[in-house]
């Protein structure tokens, strides 16, 4: 608007100008022309005497003879002058008797206006003026007229300003985030409707993000493995509860860099390699407790945009890989002694190195070596059945108290020979188990009262019947069992003292404690050193 107006107002000027200029050019052209014709009345009276006499000097007067030839100039010298006979206004005048012209100087700078007249004897009288006098008078003229439109001009800058606050106002006082209701002009309901569908878009895709969020943290939450997400330049990004109780961190301030959480090189060798482009793995081992970190890089664009990390607890895997190999070793220990024995006996026999009163003392050695290689083997079957769940037996209800008597039984011939006399107490208790391994795990406890025990001691098998169910307790007086190694008696191959071990496989209490397990028993051990162990196993209710 303000623009419109100026333009207007500019083209108005020019307008008024051009007009003026024009009124004023033919108002300065017919006052040249009275002033000449006045002169001209004087020259006729008085000639020359008129001319050099006290003339206004504001315009220039000519008298030029019919010839051309200058005869006064009241600006210049005449005899300076050249001809004028061909100036336009003065042919004109000396056929018509009048004439006029207007030319521009030289420079162009400015515009001259010519009035010449031929007197009676034939010569001519020219008066001229310059145009200056023209702009002075339009500019005279003007300058209220610019002063108005100046005025208008201020005015209607005023008014454009205060129409387009009028218009903006209801729209800035508009509430675009909930732009309800009737908008302040028609013409912005269409755009108001698109706000309005945009913003319940805005609101679906937000709350879209939070539900996955949640879904996301929720899963990460409940996961037991860690993880961590970090951009390049190591910062966290995300993280679960179980990252930070893994890496034995606290809560990361935000933007915190992830080498904050962990200072292991483990973890550090992870980062770098997984920024560098690498999957690196890594096992962080601390304080007993094992942890794999695995770290993948996450390709944005080309090129590694951050990394995911993955901690896991491998704490019991490496605890079981390292009794896998312990087992190992110790399987392969053990099958070689009774075999070693076995090939010596054997070779000694083959090369007839042996008095033949000998032969049944090296044929005994060979077999109770191999019938140790048959308990052993027969121990690790049993074991390693246990380990996978199975049994190889059906579930019965068990009288206990007999299947003692049984088994004391079968020890009584050890017993004598070790002066150990066998005690069976108690009454009947019943109990639902496998038959072999309830007796698997009585004969094992009673077979090492026996062989733990010293000469002249006794071992006391109780049985009762308890409100819990029935209970089982196998009592020696023998060397004890430390308190230290009292976890450890129950582990594979573990032998307290090898050269009181005998014919033990060390593989007995392990039998005893993997079975209890699998019928879901109570194992527990007290004991003191010289003076007896008590093993008792609690069945629970049939
Ligand atoms: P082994 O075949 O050597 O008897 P076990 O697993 O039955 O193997 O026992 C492991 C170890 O625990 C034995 O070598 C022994 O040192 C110790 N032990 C087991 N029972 C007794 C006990 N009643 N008194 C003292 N020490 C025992």
């Amino acid at each position: 608007m303000a623009a419109v107006s100026l333009a207007v107002l500019a083209a108005s000027l020019v307008l008024i100008v051009g007009v003026l200029h024009g009124y004023f050019q033919d108002q300065v052209l017919e006052e040249l022309r009275q002033k000449t014709v006045y002169t001209a009345r004087g020259v006729e009276q008085a000639g020359m005497d008129y001319l050099t006499g006290d003339l206004p000097r504001d315009s220039r007067v000519t008298w030029v003879a019919a010839d051309g030839t200058v005869l006064f100039d009241n600006w210049e010298d005449p005899a300076n002058m050249a001809s004028h006979a061909d100036r336009a206004e003065i042919r004109e005048a000396l056929l018509t008797g009048k004439g006029s012209s207007a030319r521009y100087s030289d420079t162009l700078a400015e515009k001259t206006l010519y009035y010449a007249l031929r007197l009676s004897d034939g010569s001519v009288l020219r008066m001229s003026d310059t145009q200056d006098a023209v702009w002075l008078l339009v500019l005279e003229a003007v300058q209220p007229v610019a002063f108005v439109l100046l005025a208008a001009l201020a005015l209607a800058l005023w008014l454009s300003g205060r129409v387009a606050w009028q218009l903006v106002a209801p729209i800035n006082a508009m509430d675009l985030e909930d732009p309800e209701g009737e908008p302040p002009y028609e013409e912005l309901a269409l755009l108001l409707g698109r706000i309005r569908s945009q913003n319940r878009q805005i609101q679906h895709q937000m709350l879209d993000l939070q539900r996955r969020q949640e879904e996301f943290g929720a899963i990460t939450e409940n996961m037991s493995e860690g993880l961590l997400v970090i951009d390049r330049e190591t910062r966290v990004l995300s993280y679960n509860t179980a990252a930070l109780r893994l890496l034995r961190a606290d809560k990361p301030q935000a933007g915190e860099s992830a080498y904050a959480l962990n200072r292991e090189a483990g973890f550090r060798r992870c980062v770098e390699g997984a920024l560098s482009g690498q999957r690196t793995e890594q096992l962080l081992e601390r304080e007993g407790s094992c942890r794999q970190v695995i770290a993948s890089p996450v390709q944005q664009e080309g090129a590694v945009g951050g990394a995911v990390l993955v901690v896991l607890d491998v704490t019991e895997k490496e605890q079981r890989e390292q009794l896998r190999r312990e087992f190992t070793a110790n399987v392969s220990h053990e099958l070689k002694t009774p075999l070693t024995s076995i090939l010596g006996t054997a070779e000694i026999l083959e090369n007839g190195l042996v008095q033949p009163g000998d032969i049944p003392h090296f044929a005994g050695n060979i077999h109770r070596e191999a019938q140790r290689l048959i308990g052993l083997v027969n121990d690790i079957i049993k074991l390693s059945r246990l380990d996978e769940g199975e049994s190889g037996g059906q579930w019965e209800t068990v009288e206990l108290h007999a299947l003692a008597e049984n088994v004391l039984a079968q020890l009584r011939q050890a017993a004598e020979t070790k002066q150990v006399t066998l005690h069976l107490e108690g009454g009947k208790a019943l109990a639902r188990g496998v038959p072999q391994i309830l007796e698997e795990i009585l004969y094992n406890l009673c077979d090492n009262a026996v062989a733990y025990n010293r000469p002249g001691g006794s071992v006391t098998v109780t049985v009762e019947e308890t409100d819990r169910g029935a209970r089982v307790a196998v009592a020696d007086t023998g060397i004890g069992i430390p308190p230290e190694a009292r976890e450890r008696v129950f582990e594979r191959f573990y032998r307290l003292d090898k050269s009181h071990s005998g014919t033990g496989t060390g593989l007995g209490l392990s039998i005893v404690k993997h079975g209890a397990a699998y019928l879901g028993a109570k194992l527990s051990l007290e004991s003191q050193v010289g003076v007896g162990s008590t093993f008792t196993v609690e069945f629970p209710k049939v």
